[in-house]
């Protein structure tokens, strides 16, 4: 049967993107169409797309519900893959260019409450039928906390629709002082630790977890991890609550975007038969950034925001040792807290020629970059999905991995499992055992045999959205029988 789904986010590839929420909002709806459902995305109209993109046309402008007369939808004009776009273009997002959550200080937009609220609202409208549209969803996909009042609007506006709830990564809560639920013109009743209220402050996410019919988040890992005090970030109780209604599918990767055999950001494309062409890429990249060109030297990379989730301190205590021999070079994109940027261009400044770190967010460059390294790091902290190591096996680098939340569900380590492995995965999230897993995958790296079967297995192994898309629909209906329910 074919549904009829709402999927809202405040980031969606390839129009915005600051992390992992862009790349599966803008694959999974395609996904889905390709099985068949109808499925249309919301997504904020920032500044920064309405400046890049000129054949946007009206399809809405607001009237009620009240306050929102400076609210449009709009849609561009040509469809991708079967995917209707509205862009919801109001004050606070049109007006303003950056980053989506961050002033040009790094801050939180200091009105982020009333205007991720009103995105809510406007979703709202749009899923009952009020936003001058005819059709109306029968399932509503919220993700992360910037969606989170969604399923609180529908319930106050008794919308007809089931609703999910996708937790990207729960460490952002969307937590706001307790004043915020009357300007926000919520009802005072949801000042309730069951509902809306943590510990004294408004929290956006609570919305999703307390009223959605059904949540998920990315990995069945992660999924257990949440449940418990140490990875809850203090809604592990109320998670537990709900664990029958709260599934973990793993994250897939767009196909279309990342795929060696034909990256247009590749100096050379290449396939599982033909490695060449990563080899020329590898080369390619030493030389653009300032590295010794040498095809014998693994290459170490790490592309990521560079926050204490992603292990970052790890990699700048484990690496010295192995550049004072000689053993290895690194590269390092990312972008994010200025005291582990600092660090890491030291890093790059004592190493020259070993170690080059690009601070900024460059797509081209991150596709490039998984083409031409040896090894991929991800020593997190936790990691709900994580995307880039998917990305690596795609495209012949094995991920070194702390074993926790995707990593753990998407890298079969080597080392205990020489003939099924695609990584090296490390139990304790210190630079020893990343260190130690950095050199057993040297070892492995100097016997050309072993490594090309360890690639050929990641480069095969299936990372298509396609089984996951087919969990997703499968919660859907278990959200609509729940809905019906009621
Ligand atoms: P998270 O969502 O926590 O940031 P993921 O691994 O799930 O982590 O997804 C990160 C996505 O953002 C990947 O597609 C990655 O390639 C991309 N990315 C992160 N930092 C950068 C950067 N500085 N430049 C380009 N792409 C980046």
């Amino acid at each position: 049967m074919s549904h009829r789904i709402l999927f809202i986010a405040s980031e969606v590839q390839p129009w915005i993107k600051t992390g992992g929420l862009a790349d599966v909002a803008g694959a999974l709806p395609k996904a889905l169409a390709a099985l068949g459902h109808d499925v249309r995305v919301l997504l904020p109209a920032y500044g920064d797309i309405l400046a890049g993109e000129q054949s946007l046309r009206p399809v809405h402008r607001f009237r009620a519900p009240a306050g929102f007369e400076d609210w449009q939808l709009l849609t561009p004009r040509r469809r991708t893959d079967g995917i209707r776009l509205w862009l919801a273009s109001g004050p606070g997002f049109s007006d303003r260019r950056g980053s989506p959550y961050l002033d040009e200080h790094g801050q939180d937009w200091p009105d982020n409450a009333v205007r991720f609220n009103a995105f809510c609202r406007i979703a709202t409208a749009l899923a009952s039928g009020r936003a001058g549209t005819v059709w109306r969803p029968h399932v509503v996909h919220c993700n992360d906390w910037q969606t989170g009042l969604v399923p609180v609007w529908m319930q106050q506006r008794r919308v007809p629709a089931a609703s999910i709830f996708t937790v990207h990564n729960l460490n952002y809560h969307g937590r706001f002082e307790p004043q915020t639920l009357h300007r926000l013109g919520l009802p005072s009743y949801l000042w309730h630790a069951d509902a809306l209220e943590f510990y004294g402050d408004l929290s956006f996410i609570k919305g999703g977890l307390v009223f959605a019919d059904m949540l998920t988040t990315v990995s069945p890992t992660y999924a257990e991890e949440i449940c418990t005090p140490a990875r809850g970030e203090g809604l592990d109780g109320l998670l537990r609550h709900r664990r029958e209604d709260l599934v973990g599918i793993l994250n897939g990767i767009d196909p279309d975007e990342w795929d060696p055999r034909s990256d247009p950001h590749l100096p050379a494309n290449f396939s599982v038969q033909d490695l060449a062409g990563k080899r020329q890429t590898k080369q390619h990249l030493q030389q653009a950034l300032g590295l010794e060109v040498a095809a014998d030297m693994p290459l170490l990379v790490m592309i990521s925001r560079l926050v204490p989730q992603k292990g970052v301190d790890l990699v700048l205590q484990a690496l010295p040792d192995l550049l004072n021999r000689g053993a290895v070079q690194l590269a390092v994109l990312g972008s994010g807290e200025s005291a582990l940027e600092q660090r890491l261009r030291d890093l790059a400044s004592a190493y020259p020629g070993r170690v080059a770190v690009q601070i900024g967010f460059d797509e081209a460059l991150a596709h490039r970059l998984e083409a031409a390294a040896d090894l991929f790091l991800m020593p997190s902290r936790f990691e709900p999905c994580g995307l880039n190591q998917l990305y690596s096996l795609r495209y012949g680098t094995p991920p070194v991995v702390h074993r926790c939340g995707g990593l753990a569900d998407s890298v079969v380590d080597v080392t205990a499992a020489p003939a099924a492995g695609t990584g090296f995965v490390f139990d304790q999230q210190t630079p020893e055992a990343l260190g130690a897993a950095i050199e057993h995958a040297l070892a492995l790296f100097r016997q050309p045999q072993a490594w090309r079967q360890l690639q050929a297995r990641g480069m095969n192994a299936d990372f298509g959205w396609k089984r996951s898309a087919r969990a997703y629909v499968e919660v859907y209906e278990a959200a609509m029988t729940r809905l019906a329910r009621t």
